[in-house]
């Protein structure tokens, strides 16, 4: 491959560990997607040795001329792919992008309102193992036990007790549309920033397959790795641009230095194939597949936390099977699918053990899986959890004939849909 060219023989052998791991398995995990080769080339290029602090235009550094290119073609691909006014593409992660929107918009101790982590929120929405639940005074709405869909009302009920500065949409493990309008009206009532994370949606919303919040959002914020399929990184974006401005200078010089110009011109290259119309096909079948997935779990018996799923990815509660979360990821992983244990809301059961597991279906959408493909792999793994569940939930006694069945079953799909 040509990782033969790098001599550190330890890196490299596990630089090829993870391709043939890549290759040979289904990688349903939700936040996962594989980038195409020309996002990996830039992301490879010599920007990776360039400091360029500031923006376009106005540079601490000097040489920045290509790195000029690069951000405001990525800023302005950006602002095309989500009918934004203002873009800031230098985030490095989802994570960063949050920390600098509160670095602009709060001050320690101000109150944030963002979804429950065990009703799917993010870590950064105020978890208190996070600066977001350790600086701020961290307060959670959730979903509504009947049906798990986000409880606006609650929502409601607390921005006007606690009059929150900033409250939180979005979230990593809810599979339902967001009523941004509604969350944005609640926000102008209570007198609240409304920010939405849309780091899971983002590929899905550039593809118009799921709700746009830029228009309702004060503020925008993302990954650039999952569904919208860039690499590794994060954006921030927005309509008022004295609020961009803001962000402009929390991003640095408040929460970062250099910029990662390589992820940066990888950012533009990924922009730049979301923009073309093979994208949006290619997020309606990311959608869909995900959709059959649900189907089929749940006609073998599985339930589907909310019922279903909008977007790209599925929570699924194991409690009808008796077992949980981490022995299913565990004995999955042996046939060669990867997946996410998760808890599900109001779980019983413990975070490291919970009820559920989150799939997603834009990686293996990306090596060309459809809906049949997908009805196979729920087939797969529902005759693995069976098997799990007829072991009393012991991984070690699953029948070694089933796994073996499901391993070929997985063969066959990854040999028939390679990894360009
Ligand atoms: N926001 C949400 C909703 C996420 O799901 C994630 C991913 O884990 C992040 C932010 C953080 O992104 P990153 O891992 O790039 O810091």
């Amino acid at each position: 491959t040509a990782m033969s060219a790098l001599p550190d023989a330890l890196i490299a052998s596990a630089i090829a560990a993870e391709e043939e791991r890549q290759q040979n398995g289904l990688e349903l995990i939700a936040s996962e997607n594989i980038a195409s080769r020309a996002v990996r080339l830039a992301q490879a290029s010599v920007f990776t040795d360039k400091y360029a602090e500031g923006y376009p235009g106005r540079r601490y550094y000097g040489g920045c001329g290509p790195s000029d290119i690069i951000e405001r073609a990525a800023v302005e691909r950006l602002c095309r792919l989500f009918d934004a006014g203002w873009a800031n593409v230098q985030p490095h992660s989802g994570v960063n992008a949050n920390l600098a929107v509160f670095f602009a918009l709060l001050q320690p101790g101000d109150t944030i309102l963002g979804l429950d982590l065990a009703c799917g929120g993010h870590l950064t929405h105020g978890a208190p193992v996070t600066v977001s639940g350790r600086w701020f005074n961290a307060v959670t709405y959730k979903v509504r036990r009947e049906d798990e869909l986000i409880d606006y009302d609650e929502l409601e009920r607390v921005a006007r007790k606690e009059r929150p500065k900033l409250i939180v949409v979005g979230g990593s493990a809810y599979a339902r549309r967001i009523d941004f309008a509604r969350a944005r009206a609640i926000a102008d009532e209570t007198g609240a920033y409304l920010m939405a994370d849309i780091a899971h949606y983002a590929g899905l919303v550039a593809a118009g397959v799921y709700p746009n919040p830029v228009p309702h959002a004060h503020i925008v914020t993302s990954t650039t790795h999952k569904t919208l399929r860039g690499p590794r990184g994060g954006v921030i974006m927005g309509m008022d641009p004295e609020i961009g401005r803001r962000i402009d200078k929390a991003v640095f010089p408040g929460v970062q230095g250099g910029p990662l110009m390589h992820v940066i011109a990888a950012k533009a290259v990924a922009f730049e194939e979301a923009l073309q119309p093979e994208f949006r096909h290619y997020a309606a079948a990311v959608r869909d597949n995900a959709q059959a997935l649900a189907q089929t779990l749940s006609d073998g018996g599985l339930r589907l936390v909310t019922g279903g799923t909008d977007c790209h990815l599925l929570l699924v509660d194991l409690s009808p099977f008796d077992i949980d979360g981490r022995a299913a990821a565990d004995i999955l992983e042996q046939v060669g699918l990867t997946i996410n244990k998760n808890t599900i809301p109001f779980d019983a059961r413990p975070p490291m053990a919970p009820s559920g597991i989150r799939l997603g279906t834009p990686s293996a959408t990306s090596r060309g899986l459809d809906q049949r493909d997908f009805r196979e792999v729920g087939g797969t793994i529902l005759s693995v959890l069976s098997a799990l569940r007829a072991a009393d939930g012991r991984v070690d006694d699953v029948a070694p004939a089933v796994l073996d069945a499901a391993r070929d079953v997985v063969s066959r799909l990854t040999i028939a849909h390679p990894i360009l």
